[in-house]
This record gives C-alpha cells, sequence and structure tokens, in this order.
C-alpha cells in the first residue's frame, strides 16, 4: 500500500524523507513555502539534491506538492488571477527542479461571476502555464463551499477534458464526502467510484488524500477528522482504502494531530483498516 502524510519541509526540503519515514510513510506531501502567504520557494541545489538522493534510497511511492491555500485559478480578479498563475508556476518549477511528479491545486472559488466563468478562468490559467516534462498538475476535488468548484465531480471533469496540459485530478476523501459523494459504505463507495468514473475516469485519478470528515455528507464544511472517527467511519474508510477501481494510487493523510494522535496513529490505522 502506498500511503504517507504531508510532512514539513522545516530546515530543508530533504528533511522531509526523514519525517516520512518517522511516521511509518512511503510516499508523501509537502508545501514548498508557508502556504498561506505569497512566497517564491527557496530551495537550493544541494538540498534538492539531497532530497532527491533521499527520496529515491528510501521512499517507494511518489510525492505531491500541495500549492498555495491562496492560489485561486477560478477568480474573475486580474491581481489575484495573476498572483495565483506565477505561484503555481513556481511551484511546477520546484517539482521539476525535485524530480516529484504531482503538483496539486483547488480550482478556487468564482466569487460570483459565476460556475461556468469560473471554470473557464480555471481552464485558461491553467493553459497559459509552462508545464515541465514529467510533472502532472492535480485538481484536487473540494468540499464545495460558497462559490468554490471543483466539489462537483463535473467540474473536476470539465477543466481535465477542456485543457491541452497534463491535468489529473487528486480526491480528497473528507472533501468528496462534505460534497454530497457518500462514502460510509461499502455500496455507496461503489455508487461514488461509478459517478467518478462516468464523469471524469478513473484513470484520471492519480492520488487519494485519505481523511475521515468531521460533518456530514452534503455539509459543505470541510474539517478533518481521524480515521474511523468522523462522519465516514471505520466501515467507510476501509471500503475506500480497499476499493479495486483505486487501491494501487497514493494515499495522503492530511488528518488532524489532535486528541493524543498523529500522524503515525492514523497511519497504522490505514494499515489495520487495509488488511481487514
Ligand atoms: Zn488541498
Ligand atoms: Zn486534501
Amino acid at each position: 500500500m502506498l500511503i504517507g502524510a504531508h510532512v514539513s519541509i522545516a530546515g530543508g526540503v530533504q528533511n522531509a524523507v526523514e519525517r516520512q519515514l518517522e511516521i511509518g510513510g512511503n510516499c508523501g506531501q509537502i508545501v514548498t513555502t508557508s502556504p498561506r502567504v505569497w512566497k517564491e520557494p527557496a530551495i537550493d541545489d544541494d538540498e534538492a539534491a539531497a532530497f532527491k538522493r533521499e527520496t529515491a534510497a528510501s521512499l517507494e511511492g511518489p510525492w505531491v506538492i500541495h500549492s498555495n491555500y491562496l492560489i485561486n485559478l477560478a477568480t474573475p480578479k486580474d491581481d489575484l488571477r495573476q498572483k495565483s498563475i506565477e505561484s503555481l508556476q513556481a511551484d511546477l518549477d520546484a517539482a521539476a527542479a525535485l524530480d516529484v511528479p504531482f503538483v496539486n491545486v483547488h480550482l478556487g472559488a468564482h466569487t460570483g461571476a459565476g460556475e461556468e466563468a469560473g471554470l473557464e478562468n480555471a481552464i485558461s490559467a491553467i493553459d497559459s502555464l509552462d508545464h515541465p516534462e514529467d510533472v502532472t498538475l492535480l485538481i484536487e476535488s473540494d468540499a464545495g463551499s460558497g462559490s468554490k468548484l471543483g466539489g462537483e465531480f463535473d467540474h473536476l471533469a470539465t477543466v481535465v477534458d477542456g485543457t491541452e496540459a497534463p491535468v489529473d485530478v487528486c480526491l480528497d476523501t473528507a472533501h468528496t464526502f462534505v460534497a454530497g459523494y457518500d462514502i460510509s459504505t461499502p455500496d455507496a463507495v461503489d455508487e461514488t467510484v461509478a459517478a467518478f468514473d462516468a464523469t471524469v475516469g478513473i484513470d484520471r485519478l492519480r492520488a487519494i488524500h485519505l481523511n475521515d470528515s468531521k460533518h456530514p455528507c452534503g455539509s459543505n464544511k470541510d474539517e478533518h477528522a481521524h480515521l474511523g472517527e468522523g462522519e465516514i467511519g471505520a466501515t467507510g474508510i476501509g471500503a475506500v482504502i480497499n476499493h479495486d477501481a483505486w487501491a494501487d494510487r497514493p494515499f495522503i493523510l492530511e488528518t488532524p494531530v489532535e486528541d493524543g494522535k498523529d500522524y503515525a496513529w492514523n497511519l497504522e490505522r490505514a494499515k489495520e483498516l487495509r488488511s481487514a
């Protein structure tokens, strides 16, 4: 099973490898800068070389770079759009420098422009990027609160089909669930897999953010919970982890660190549910 967690690059990007190994992960996710301010990634060549060497030596699965949370590809505002494009470009370039195959991004919010215009904005922003060879941009499924796009599989399909760029999808289980796709039972997971396959196509799914949800299906409220302890529950998370359609994808934890439970606890829980 390919599983890991979102880990820090504090002290140098190469430190992410050791942090991943400490919690028992064999793949994972990083951000290249503080994700809530606009800042260029600052990764020097020695650190990049060490990261690549240690990743090749000790990790089985891929890394994903999660782009800045401030990015809004769907926005109708020119200045925010420009900053978003520059920030995402910097992460695509960082991924190329680090041999990281995936950069993950949310579509953002149309803030009143309408769904169709928002999706068109996102597609043209993605098309304006210089996509490095061997780096695939992943559109992450969203919780769909307010005017945010990407909660509905149709939004993901529109973007993936509408761009010529190398773009696939990352499903976040907590987001998918609160966006209205039930995954709390084996039958519900089958239905959600079928709905995804009929719109986006299962071959476009390249990574899964594995999180339980503190809020119910369809609530559009995004708060992650420990695996098996949220509204998706152990039965649903188990059905997700073991589903044939995507069991070979990398699973990346973005679970909270609270109540005495951390990533290592959630990773162990995922492995228990995998074999169950
Ligand atoms: Zn995300
Ligand atoms: Zn996520």
